[in-house]
Formats: C-alpha cells, structure tokens, sequence
C-alpha cells in the first residue's frame, strides 16, 4: 500500500468481482435489444472502471468518451463544464454512463440531462462508487459498485491534482496530504 493511502476501502479482487457480477447484470438486462447499449465513460476517473467493466459485458457494446469538470483538489466547484464531447451520434441510442463516483449527484444529473436532450432513447448510470451520505440532487445510480462512507478516496482511476489514478485498488487518502 502506497504511503499516502490512510486505509484500502476496496481491493483490486473486490472490484473485479463486483465488475463480473455487474457486467453480468447489464448484459441481462440489455440483451433483448435489437443494438446494445453506448457506454459512455466519463473522464478520466471512470477509465479503468470502464477497461475492467467491458471484459465482463456480454453484447457487442460501443463505447465513447466525455470530459466534463466538476472538482479541483477535494472541493467541489458548482457548475460542471463540458471539456469533450462525443464523438458518436446518440440519437435514438440507449446509454449506459459509467461514472467512476457520485458524490453530490450534480455530475450524473448535468450529463442525464445533456446525454437526454442530444436525443438518447433512454439513460442509466453504472457507478464504481457511491457516496450516499453527500448527495445534494435527488438522483441515484441504477448498478452501484460499492457504497462507501463520506471520505475523499483515491485509486482505480480517481485522483488527488491528477495523481494517484493507477493505484488498483480504492483508498482514502490521508489528510496531510491535501491539508
Ligand atoms: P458529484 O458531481 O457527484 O459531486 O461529483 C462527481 C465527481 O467528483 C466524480 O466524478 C469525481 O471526479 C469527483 N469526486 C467526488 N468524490 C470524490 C472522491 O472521494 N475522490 C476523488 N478523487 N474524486 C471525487
């Protein structure tokens, strides 16, 4: 364990497990459609969720990427910014966002909300995380990796400044290193 990690809240075989169990969820429930659904991972935190996600998901799903801003450090900055938009028509598609946390909520109903007026048929939200005790908007993820207490975690794709993304495992991050 790297020496900035307080405490590993989830383990790198938890989370592969859980990406099994989910991928296998989503597969059941998407496999009577005629095309399967678009991921859409939200960057850069849900990377190795998504990487990990679609070895587990049964149907010739597409994927693509959006780059929206909503934190700098551990505090989170209102609004959230569009950075990079898709490349991929989504009119008429079912989408599924795999988001690596929600927190507050704001995120997931800013991009529901976008993901919905660009014409997408419909929108759920795979989460890795799940902060409950923070959220401000009234919205929840419809697969939940895992619930987790309100501490600022970083690993397996989340970040403190851009820094330990890699980690493949999810911890919280000791507090003298943001303090
Ligand atoms: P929300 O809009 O739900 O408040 O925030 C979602 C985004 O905030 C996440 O995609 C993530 O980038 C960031 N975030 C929220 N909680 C944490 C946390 O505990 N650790 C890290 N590294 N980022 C977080």
């Amino acid at each position: 364990m790297q020496n900035v990690i307080e405490r590993v809240l989830v383990t790198r075989e938890e989370i592969e497990k859980r990406c099994d169990e989910l991928g296998k969820e989503i597969s059941e429930a998407y496999k009577q459609d005629k095309e399967a659904p678009l991921l859409v991972a939200l960057l850069k935190g849900s990377v190795p969720f998504l990487s990990e996600l679609i070895k587990h998901i049964d149907l010739d799903i597409q994927f693509d990427f959006m780059n929206v801003s909503s934190y700098q450090g551990t505090q989170s900055v209102g609004d959230v910014k569009i950075l990079k938009d898709l490349d991929i028509s989504i009119k008429d598609r079912r989408i599924l966002l795999v988001e690596d946390i929600v927190d507050t909520g704001r995120t997931l109903k800013k991009v529901t909300q976008l993901l919905m007026n660009k014409g997408a048929a419909d929108v759920k939200v795979v989460a890795l995380l799940d902060k409950p005790e923070r959220r401000v908007v009234d919205i929840e993820a419809d697969y939940i990796g895992f619930t987790i207490p309100d501490e600022f975690v970083v690993g397996f794709g989340l970040d403190y400044n851009e820094h330990y993304r890699c980690f493949p495992y999810v911890g919280v991050l000791k507090k003298e290193v943001y303090k």
